[in-house]
């Protein structure tokens, strides 16, 4: 299990790249071994289709059990939101597996805003193809009364455009509209876009599957055109 970064060569780990290096087959989403395509010679190619994740893991856990070294490459860690936990079940212990952690699109989405994830944070992904909504609800509320600064992965797609909008309504029962939002798009693959705006604002934004939507706590604030939780120092 092998994570690739949020998509430039820079943010791939030396580890990773060891991993994909040493591997005989490389299996993923076609997008992502495009990305690493110049490592390809010589290994065979497993390509497989979005919502494939289950044939996918059989099918890297059947090329290992017959003896082959397999890479499997997720985009950031693969360990959030990935491929490690379904790999690790459907091996079942019969062969070994590795996870190799890389840097997940949280990182990369703080970095291109400033310092927002200083304090306590929560992750939580809008895509309710594998979590029921009510959940997510449940998750959401809690965190926006946690005052935690919260990561939103998988903020939108064509099939379910009103949960961003949903949850921004949670928000807004816990925080200020002034609460400082960063969304970023394509974080470190050439094209990153950021936008620094508000809980008010967020939604005259451009949010889809390629972004990550940071929203502040209560005490997070933009400074110099840069999104900052402070973590309580006294200056
Ligand atoms: N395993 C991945 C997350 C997969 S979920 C990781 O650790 O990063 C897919 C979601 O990750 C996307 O919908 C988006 O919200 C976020 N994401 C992945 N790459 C990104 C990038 N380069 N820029 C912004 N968000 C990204």
């Amino acid at each position: 299990m092998v994570g690739l970064g949020p998509g430039n060569r820079e943010s791939i780990t030396p580890e990773a790249l060891g991993a994909i290096k040493e591997a005989q087959v490389v299996v993923g989403y076609p997008t992502y071994l495009d990305l690493i395509e110049d490592l390809m010679a010589g290994k065979e190619r497993v390509a497989t289709p979005m919502r494939g994740e289950l044939e996918r893991a059989r099918q890297a856990v059947a090329l290992a059990v017959a003896g082959k070294k397999v890479a499997v490459v997720s985009s950031g860690d693969p360990g959030i939101y990935g491929m490690a936990g379904l790999i690790l079940e459907v091996a079942g212990g019969e062969i070994p597996v590795q996870v190799v952690p890389g840097v997940t699109a949280a990182s990369a989405a703080a970095a291109a805003l400033g310092a927002p994830l200083m304090n306590d944070f929560a992750v939580i992904s809008l895509s309710d193809l594998l979590t029921p909504w009510e959940i997510m609800i449940r998750r959401l509320e809690a965190a926006a009364q946690g005052d935690f600064v919260i990561v939103l992965y998988n903020p939108r797609s064509h099939g379910r455009p009103d949960h961003i909008k949903r949850a921004r309504e949670i928000f807004l029962r816990h925080r200020s509209s002034q609460t400082p939002v960063g969304i970023v798009r394509c974080a470190r693959r050439g094209l990153e876009e950021k936008i620094l705006t508000d809980l008010e604002n967020m939604l005259h934004y451009e949010i889809d599957m390629l972004t990550t939507v940071v929203i502040g706590n209560s005490q997070t604030r933009v400074m110099g055109g840069e999104m900052v939780t402070p973590r309580g120092y006294r200056l």
